[in-house]
């Protein structure tokens, strides 16, 4: 061999590594995981005699690894998690992942529950509007907090699907993805009824705030009520986590033989991938929508909210002051002040507040009740509260307040363990 072709070959090999570097290793089909919830956040619980306490948050995040394991030994797959622990990262946290790692798939995976204990079986869903209004009333009356954390309803209270602009926005997505994620989902649904002899109550489509975002086709996947004795039973068990896990790696292999079938087995995606847009910037503030002030108070769903979710009160001096969602994003910020002049408030304007802000002077406490006549010592509140309430006496009303912190997060959740002891409806109130 002469030195000519020595250096030829080498050259050669050079080339072929780069390539595979730069070409191959982007060819990869890219998957995001999302295993819901996490962290503080359990999602769907329940406790039985036999098994104990079991929650959405563990049966998820168990079932999502077997499938990422399983689809990390396929060679041209690359597996991207949203959590791989017990953590909670944020709805946006999530979508700003996928969205930047262009990936080809979307699954976010997730259980199911009912106040009743009788239904059962998978559903997953699809993004898009509801042509059939019963899958919205369904899923609200079955329950109005599985696809959305707590946080994020605040950060997206602005999204109401019935404004023209989010119709018009969900239909160019919907166009561009649906079909793909309608394909995704049916290989799902058809693994669990045929292989896995479960109920399936079919592909579903829907405004889901995790998808929604998504520049990707993407599925939420049910995989069964927790709410129902023996489905809980399965998906606890580790034959129904590895059943599970099994339907859904096939589901995704499935997927990507159609569409390595559709492109030739050339590269061409079955949805052309939208070119990146450059991430928003969250603000220092948190931003919150200041609808009004009035000495009535009004509790969520009263009319004069005009429809308004996602409220926050507090309460100074004698007046309720109502906000309205909270984002540090200014886009966000922008349409949720649009919403709210839309509803009514005409007057509306948005309100800076700087996280964790600790009063330099006066305290955040939470006023319970305000009443006539005063509290027997066998209400619940009282019964649960004991004397850490403190009671007043101002203009002929009782006033019951209870706790004494600096931060408006702090007071946020001082309420919501309040919520979550029975005790609904308290405000925030600031005191000099
Ligand atoms: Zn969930």
């Amino acid at each position: 061999m002469n030195t000519k072709t020595n250096y030829s070959n080498k050259y050669l090999a050079i080339f072929f590594l780069l390539f595979s570097v730069l070409f191959l290793g982007q060819n990869k089909f890219i998957v995001v995981l999302d295993p819901g919830h996490g962290g503080h956040d359990h999602g769907a619980a329940r406790k039985y005699d036999d098994i104990g306490y079991i929650t959405e948050k563990d049966i998820v995040l168990d079932v999502t690894l077997q499938v990422g394991r399983m689809l990390e030994k396929e060679k041209d797959f690359k597996i991207i998690y949203t959590r791989k622990t017990d953590v909670y990262p944020t709805l946006t946290e999530r979508t700003n992942l996928a969205n930047r790692s262009k990936a080809d798939l979307f699954i976010s995976v997730h259980v199911n529950a009912n106040t009743r204990t009788s239904p059962y079986g998978t559903e997953t869903y699809v993004q898009g509007p509801d042509q059939n209004r019963t899958n919205l009333e369904v899923a609200k009356a079955e329950n109005d907090v599985i696809f959305l954390d707590a946080k994020d309803r605040e950060t997206f209270g602005s999204y109401d699907p019935k404004t023209p602009e989010s119709l018009i926005a969900l239909k160019i997505q919907q166009n561009r993805y649906l079909e793909a994620s309608l394909k995704l989902g049916g290989f799902v649904e058809e693994n669990f009824s045929k292989k896995d002899q479960r109920l399936s109550r079919g592909v579903k489509q829907m405004n889901l705030h995790v998808l929604r975002m998504n520049a990707m086709p993407s599925v939420l996947i049910e995989m069964g009520f927790i709410s129902n004795y023996d489905e809980a039973h399965y998906l606890a068990s580790s034959k129904g986590k590895e059943e599970l896990a099994q339907s859904i790696y096939q589901a995704v292999i499935s997927y990507k033989k159609a569409y390595d079938r559709k492109s030739g087995g050339n590269s061409t995606p079955l949805v052309e991938k939208t070119p990146e847009k450059p991430v928003e910037q969250p603000l220092k503030n948190d931003f919150r929508i200041l609808l009004m002030s009035s000495q009535s108070k009004y509790e969520e769903g009263d009319p004069a909210l005009k429809g308004l979710k996602y409220i926050l009160t507090i309460k100074e001096g004698n007046l309720y002051k109502y906000y309205y969602a909270t984002t540090n994003f200014a886009s966000v910020r922008d349409s949720n002040l649009k919403t709210a002049k839309d509803a009514g408030f005409k007057n509306a304007t948005s309100i800076g507040f700087l996280p964790n802000q600790s009063l330099t002077k006066g305290y955040y406490t939470l006023e319970l009740e305000a009443t006539k006549t005063r509290l027997s010592s066998n209400s619940h509140l009282l019964k649960t509260l004991k004397d850490q309430v403190t009671r007043t006496k101002d203009g002929g009303l009782f006033y019951y307040t209870y706790g004494n912190v600096k931060t408006l997060e702090k007071a946020v959740e001082l309420q919501k363990d309040l919520e979550k002891k029975g005790i609904k409806g308290s405000v925030i109130q600031k005191l000099p």
